[in-house]
């Protein structure tokens, strides 16, 4: 193996500084805070009283060295250390000599024993050495979990054990994924059946979907149905957390696998090592190293060994074509945000794992969460399990789950945000514009509710609609329909109070993208028609697109969008004068309840007057 990681070295050379600097600890422990701890100091006299001592036959030993004189006396058992200068004193030796005083090293010198050899060496190096013990191990703890030692016993981490099992019961919906993964579990369940005739199953296979869809949990059911080990890595591992040693991790993985084999190996996230190769001004050698050990593994071992490969991106367009070539990911398994069917059976899935009343309306539920996903979703059951908690309940009912895609949707309510009334009679005009433009088209979905209690997202009300049934196809009408409720917020604003708020600012770039669509997407201009303006952005993200056009051309589409959103604005403004009398009838009860539901305001709608 190539020693390419650069960070590999920095722990060593850290280790080694710190030994060095616990070795000059330990001796300057030695040689200066011990024996100032533990060894007597003489105690400074004057010279005067050192004469005295030496007359009274008191000092046993005197050192004299170029600038002081150090003594030690004795009387009785007590021995006493001193200290004192210099002087011009001719007779000293004379008088020391006369009274039998030894000259020489007067402070003892510390005694050498074993014991305090150990004490005052070995202790402190024991010491250091436990403590680089416990650091460089809980360095390296981090290292391995940020996967950078990843080797010979670290199996376990990408070895996803059996307590974590799934089949397709767990699955919602998905049919036609399941439908063509029912081959592969075949497969793996009995090998040579397909080896007899000679047929060659798929070595990889692609999951393609928006994210959320549940492509990992496909891919662990496939292996729970086959009742095969599930091996899982994210392809930005390899990219983030392996870094320089991306293609020794994908060899690894697949000596691993096929050690295990029959199993399943799960790459999320492929599109971060498999970014298509050409046409990039920097090119990423790491990245690139990566797949190519990849693909290189994936043309080598042979599929009759039982290893089948699932990928997952919700970026399908910018994979290599590499990848997908015969003999790699050859085949695809679309895996699409459920319809409404889907999202009743996802409701039912999630629901068995929480207690809930009898009574749900799953098709209501399932009809308020259009565009959702099953991760969406069973985010949703759980908020509404929360939910209940809170309100003390022991089981789920059908309004902590509308409240929970609220939250879900919009955030938290906010209920100590404070807005004046003035600011609550705004958003309240604000609402209802959106709801009564909504309520006065033929064909636009009814409104389910209407709410001015802000919420955490900043959203400081809004106008939730529900489709009737599950659109897939949004006509030119209902395109224009949805433009003149986005305008009918502020269209009330300057009704009423011939001024206009902040408040519309989401409502403004929503309109603004859908009429820019409608022009350059969906053909549902007079001016271009069917001509094509824009190529589309991710297939499953929805990023921008580009413009595919000269610049008159988009300052053409421009002007086109401006009239579009011009129009609904005087739409919108017309049907809002036209009912003013409900506009505020509707508005002062909302300011009342703070919440209303779609059937409350039918019913005011409704009253003659
Ligand atoms: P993806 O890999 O497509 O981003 P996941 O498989 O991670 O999505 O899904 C996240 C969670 O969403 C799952 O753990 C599961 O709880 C839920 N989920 C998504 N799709 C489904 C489904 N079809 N049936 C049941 N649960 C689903
Ligand atoms: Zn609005």
């Amino acid at each position: 193996m190539k020693a390419q990681d650069p960070k590999h070295n920095s722990p060593r050379k850290k280790l080694a500084t710190y030994y060095g600097l616990a070795i000059l600890i330990i001796i300057f422990l030695n040689y200066v805070v011990f024996p100032l701890l533990f060894y007597p100091r003489p105690r400074q006299v004057a010279y005067s009283q050192f004469m005295r001592d030496v007359d009274s036959g008191i000092v046993t030993q005197v050192e004299i060295s170029n600038t002081e004189i150090q003594y030690a006396t004795r009387e009785g058992e007590q021995v006493n250390y001193f200290k004192t200068g210099i002087m011009n004193d001719p007779d000293l030796i004379t008088n020391l000599e006369a009274k039998s005083v030894e000259f020489g090293a007067v402070i003892p010198e510390r005694p050498n024993t074993f014991l305090s050899l150990l004490l005052t060496w070995g202790l402190p190096i024991l010491f250091f050495v436990m403590m680089g013990r416990f650091v460089s191990r809980s360095l390296q703890g981090r290292m391995t979990a940020s996967g950078m030692s990843f080797s010979g016993h670290n199996a376990a981490r990408i070895y996803v054990p059996d307590e974590d099992k799934k089949d397709f019961s767990d699955v919602a919906g998905q049919a036609e994924a399941k439908e063509s993964l029912k081959e592969i579990i075949d497969f793996l369940g009995d090998p040579q059946k397909y080896k007899a005739i000679g047929a060659k199953c798929p070595k990889g296979v692609l999951l393609v979907g928006p994210p959320g869809t549940g492509k990992t949990l496909i891919a662990k059911a496939v292996a729970g149905e086959a009742d095969v080990p599930f091996f899982s890595i994210s392809g930005s591992e390899f990219v983030e957390m392996f870094v320089g040693r991306g293609a020794a991790k994908v060899r690894e993985l697949f000596e691993q696998a096929s050690k295990k084999a029959p199993c399943i190996v799960f790459i999320d996230e492929i599109d971060t090592i498999g970014k298509k190769r050409d046409g990039q001004i920097a090119t990423n050698d790491e990245r690139e190293q990566t797949l190519n050990q990849l693909l290189t593994e994936m043309d080598g071992f042979d599929s009759n060994k039982g290893v089948i490969i699932l990928a997952a991106t919700n970026r399908p367009e910018i994979l290599d074509p590499a990848l997908l070539r015969p003999g790699r990911f050859d085949r695809l398994v679309r895996v699409e945000l459920p319809d409404l069917q889907d999202r009743i059976a996802l409701m039912k899935v999630h629901m068995r794992k929480v207690k809930h009343a009898e009574d749900i309306d799953y098709s209501l539920i399932a009809r308020m969460t259009a565009g959702a996903s099953g991760a969406d979703m069973a985010n949703i059951v759980n908020e509404a399990a929360l939910r209940a908690v809170r309100m003390g309940r022991e089981f789920v009912t059908t309004t902590d789950l509308e409240e929970s895609i609220e939250t879900v949707i919009a955030g938290q309510q906010k209920k100590n945000a404070i807005l004046s009334d003035q600011e609550k009679e705004i958003v309240a005009y604000h609402e209802i514009g959106h709801a009564l433009v909504a309520a006065n088209q033929t064909g636009a979905a009814p409104v389910q509710k209407i709410t001015i209690i802000p919420r955490t997202s900043g959203a400081l009300g809004y106008t939730m609609q529900v489709e009737e049934e599950e659109k897939s196809l949004m006509s030119k009408r209902d395109a224009l329909n949805r433009l003149e409720v986005l305008c009918g917020g502020r269209a009330a604003e300057e009704i009423v109070f011939n001024e206009i708020t902040t408040g519309a600012a989401n409502d403004i770039e929503k309109v603004t993208q859908l009429a820019r669509q409608m022009v350059t997407q969906y053909g549902m201009s007079e001016r271009f028609g069917m001509m094509a303006l824009e190529t589309s952005g991710s297939q499953y993200l929805g990023g921008e697109g580009r413009l595919s056009c000269s610049s008159e051309t988009a300052k053409e589409i421009d002007e086109e969008v401006l009239a579009l959103i011009q129009k609904s604005q005087d739409n919108a403004r017309d049907i809002l004068m036209a009912n003013r009398d409900k506009l505020d009838q509707l508005t002062a009860h909302l300011i009342e309840k703070e919440t209303i539901t779609g059937a409350e305001f039918m019913e005011i709608l409704a009253v003659e007057e």
